[in-house]
């Protein structure tokens, strides 16, 4: 490994795989082989060349215009940004207004679409910084990386348990209570507990925390303690605790789960490559989760034969094929495995994942365009659709 000074003084005329490319190199970086890197970017020993190492900030930034193993990373989700930006645009000026959406619609695909953003920004962030001269730098972004895997995650199960349980009443609640118990005990309590005592703007704590009416919630006077009086008085939630108690029991559950996963990506501790396959196993677990609401909603919503169930299962299964495919890939290190230095700038294992996680977050999209005009065009049985 060439020392700081060494590197600092040396005219980079040897370019590498660059006398090949008809690109423009920057002055100050060159392409190294998986041998000469520096050991935290030695991730996987299929890419054999076309790495970039000991840059500074500024450099690394530079990077983005030159070809190296990490282009097609970076571009790949940059794009993936520009294209859930569009689609946030788009859907907040053009197509949530002609399905006739209401408030909670328009927070719900904010929150979505916003979510997947920040994933894809970790992520460029993460390829675009990983090769910084500073070992440390290159952890922090990596774990700002799977910190935003989490971030995207929330973005999938916000808007499919909002549409999924749209309008649940009470007795189907009363007879699943009992087999969600334990989840319900463990998990929901300490967060609503930990949301009372945070900064939240009103009409989210209205949102998240208070399931009656404001009549109703103020009438207790511990309860007025526990609540400000200007927010009881202020909150005018438009459900009844029948249509959104399982929203609120699923998101607050996915949303515990995921801080736990956030705070254990982003700690030094866990930087470390001992970690990975926790990691890595951790979202699985989470992703996992959501069959849980799946099975759920399609006893709530009169098993396999339902209309909806039949018209919206088909699309859950597609994303959790996609996910299943996105992380085989991942962890297997294929197609390069078995081409190895043949697909250091396209094709490989990481830039498939790339791409399907783009695809995934598309199409999860859709599916939850589609869930949203059938709930604004078919009207829940027992309760009348919210305006
Ligand atoms: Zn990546």
């Amino acid at each position: 490994m060439p020392s700081a000074k060494v590197l600092k003084n040396t005219q980079y005329i040897e370019l590498g795989s660059y006398q090949y490319w008809p690109v423009l190199v920057p002055r100050g970086i060159r392409l190294y082989t998986y041998e000469q890197v520096p050991g935290f970017l030695r991730e996987n020993p299929y890419i054999t060349d076309g790495y970039r190492a000991y840059l500074t900030s500024r450099l690394c930034i530079k990077s983005i215009f030159i070809l190296s193993n990490e282009t097609v990373n970076i571009w790949s989700h940059l794009l993936g940004f520009f294209l859930f930006f569009t689609l946030g645009v788009y859907d907040l000026l053009a197509v949530l207004p002609v399905l006739g959406a209401s408030r909670e619609d328009y927070v719900i695909y904010t929150i979505g679409l916003f979510c997947f953003q920040v994933c894809m920004l970790c992520s460029v962030g993460y390829h675009l910084f990983c090769c910084h001269r500073s070992e440390k730098t290159s952890r922090r972004w990596m774990a700002l990386d799977y910190a935003g895997i989490s971030i995207g995650i929330i973005g999938c199960y916000v808007p499919g348990v909002f549409y999924a349980f749209y309008c649940n009443n009470i007795l189907d609640i009363l007879r699943e209570l009992v087999a969600l118990l334990p989840l319900v005990v463990s998990l929901a309590p300490a967060l609503l507990a930990a949301l009372r005592h945070m900064p939240l703007p009103t009409y989210w704590k209205c949102w998240l925390i208070v399931p009656q009416n404001s009549a109703k919630i103020c009438s207790s006077p511990k309860q007025m303690a526990v609540f400000e009086d200007p927010l009881c008085h202020s909150c005018s939630p438009p459900y009844d605790i029948h249509t959104w108690y399982w929203r609120q029991v699923y998101l607050v559950s996915v949303l515990a789960m995921m801080l736990a996963v956030f705070f254990a990506q982003i700690h030094p501790q866990y930087w470390n490559k001992k970690w990975q396959k926790l990691r890595s196993l951790l979202f699985c677990a989470v992703a996992g989760y959501g069959l849980m609401p799946t099975f759920h909603w399609i006893c709530l919503s009169g098993g396999l034969s339902a209309h909806i169930v039949q018209e919206f299962l088909p699309k859950v299964l597609v994303m959790y094929l996609l996910a299943v495919a996105a992380i085989v890939f991942y962890m297997s290190k294929v197609p390069e495995r078995y081409f190895p230095g043949q697909l250091n700038y396209l094709g490989s294992s990481h830039q498939i994942w790339h791409f399907l996680v783009v695809l995934m977050f598309y199409w999860w999209h859709q599916s939850t365009l589609f869930l949203t005009s059938y709930r604004h065009s078919h009207p829940c049985p027992d309760h009348p659709v919210h305006s």
